[in-house]
């Protein structure tokens, strides 16, 4: 079964809304794989993040992201990489189309609520970047 890795990042534990969108993984039908909250460093967030080295916004996207506990998990559904990404939406919430995860719960382009993986092969590595084998169930 595919695999997907996702992010509830850190607005969307500021604004309590942690719960909601975990309600809306179940309802939605994926199995939870693995789960866990953490604080990123810095450093941890400039590696996850490293593909977008070059972008402008890179450097505050890392300090926005290890500005506070987020929720890490990887999930399992058939089609798991693109039936999140149609659950989140457009990366920018004023885009996401009506009852998108980003719609209903992101605050801007940045601190847009969810991470979620753009391919199978990436969901592998960024799930490998988080969990050991032992983590995973
Ligand atoms: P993600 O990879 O987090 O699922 P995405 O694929 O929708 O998001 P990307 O273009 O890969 O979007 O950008 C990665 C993340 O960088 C976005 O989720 C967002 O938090 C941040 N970001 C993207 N564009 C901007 C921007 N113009 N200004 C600030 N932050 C941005």
């Amino acid at each position: 079964m595919e695999r997907t890795f996702i992010i509830l990042k850190p607005d969307a534990l500021e604004s309590k809304n942690a719960g909601n969108i975990l309600a809306r993984i179940e309802a939605e039908g994926f199995r939870v794989l693995g789960l866990k909250l953490i604080q990123m460093s810095a450093d941890d967030a400039g590696r996850f993040y490293a593909v977008h080295k070059e972008r402008p916004f890179y450097g505050d996207l890392c300090k926005y992201m290890s500005s506070g506990p987020v929720i890490v998990a990887a999930l399992e559904a058939a089609g798991a990489v693109q039936k999140w990404r149609d659950l989140i939406g457009a990366t920018d919430p004023a885009q996401a189309a009506p009852n998108t995860i980003r719609k209903l719960y992101a605050k801007s382009k940045e601190a847009n609520a969810v991470h979620g993986s753009d391919s199978v092969e990436n969901a592998k590595i960024e799930i490998a970047f988080f969990f050991s084998e032992r983590e995973l169930v």
